[in-house]
């Protein structure tokens, strides 16, 4: 009788009182977008502990010292529109900051203390926050203290902050250290071994985030070569007419030294009036380039151009892209 009496309290001292493990929120995708479609994955969390980079599939998509996942918009344009981000997960916001303009850091310098730009943090419990960084000025829809659910919009894509380019900086931390929701709390994947872990990722977000190697950002066909920086090249630039240059240019990502790259322009009639390969020598985070030609002495022939951009890596295309442009 007494054995029996001691026995239960004692599962019941087990249930009350031990250790419950810490399981992790699952986290969907925080923006309404369509990964490359109407939003590209640039950078992801740098894993090289030195001065290197590597991201989580031994890429070189990230930067030293990156500490989370960079979504990025093509262009101005998408920003002025709209693009929603969202709580990935439910929880509740523990900070906003509203107010720091939409210019690009390369047109205004840094920002000291103020990297973030405008920026929402949302604690998830047992020690999991995520951060929403370089929001749009005065997109922010959320106070601290208030709860959401995962997926209700906290403001949208903006330029604020440390940034050249429209994107949402995307932090998770785990007791303020910060942990690439693409591996969790685990460890890495060996490189070389396909990936299949879903990482922190709801399943559904996990589809939609496919690891690319390489991706093109914007291109087009123009008669001058537009500028680098996205915010120079808005709106970007047209073909002028029948006796103006005709120039494909093509910004792209995650171009390696070795790669090949093949410039090619159609005319209206089907045949090709421009066609250029090269080497790449070192294409870094983000690969600017152009190539075209001098109108012929009598003028281009009216009609629809055109452009077409291919980026190989050991014969496989990695990246590519067909724009259009009309001579009128
Ligand atoms: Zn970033």
């Amino acid at each position: 009788m007494m054995q029996a009496f001691l026995l239960s309290f004692s599962l019941a001292m087990v249930s009350l009182q031990g250790p419950s493990p810490t399981v992790a929120p699952a986290f969907g995708f925080p923006v309404e977008c369509t990964v490359g479609q109407t939003c590209l994955i640039q950078k992801l969390v740098d894993h090289d502990p030195g001065p290197g980079r590597r991201d989580y599939r031994c890429g070189l998509l990230t930067t030293d010292g990156h500490d989370g996942i960079d979504i990025r918009l093509r262009t101005m344009a998408e920003m002025r529109a709209g693009v929603p981000v969202v709580a990935a997960a439910a929880g509740t916001v523990l900070r906003t900051r509203d107010g720091e303009p939409d210019v690009s850091v390369g047109e205004r310098g840094g920002r000291a203390g103020k990297d973030a730009g405008n920026a929402v943090v949302i604690d998830h419990g047992d020690g999991w926050q995520t951060q929403y960084s370089h929001l749009r000025q005065g997109s922010i829809g959320v106070r601290p203290g208030q709860r959401l659910g995962a997926g209700e919009r906290i403001g949208l894509i903006g330029l604020s902050g440390n940034t050249e380019f429209p994107h949402l900086h995307f932090t998770v931390r785990h007791h303020d250290a910060a942990i690439d929701p693409f591996v969790g709390t685990g460890s890495l994947v060996p490189c070389g071994v396909a990936a299949p872990a879903t990482g922190l990722w709801t399943p559904t977000a996990a589809r939609s985030l496919g690891y690319a190697p390489a991706a093109v950002i914007a291109a087009g066909l123009a008669s001058i070569a537009p500028p680098k920086p996205v915010t120079d090249r808005d709106p970007p630039p047209a073909l002028a007419g029948p006796r103006a240059p005709m120039i494909l240019w093509v910004d792209a990502m995650g171009a390696r030294a070795g790669d090949q790259q093949r410039f090619s322009i159609v005319g209206p009639d089907g045949r090709v009036v421009h066609d250029q390969q090269s080497e790449i020598a070192d294409g870094g985070l983000s690969w600017f380039a152009y190539s075209g030609k001098r109108a012929p002495a009598t003028g281009w022939p009216r009609g629809r151009y055109l452009g077409r951009y291919a980026l190989r890596r050991g014969g496989a295309i990695v990246a590519k892209i067909d724009v259009h442009g009309i001579i009128k």
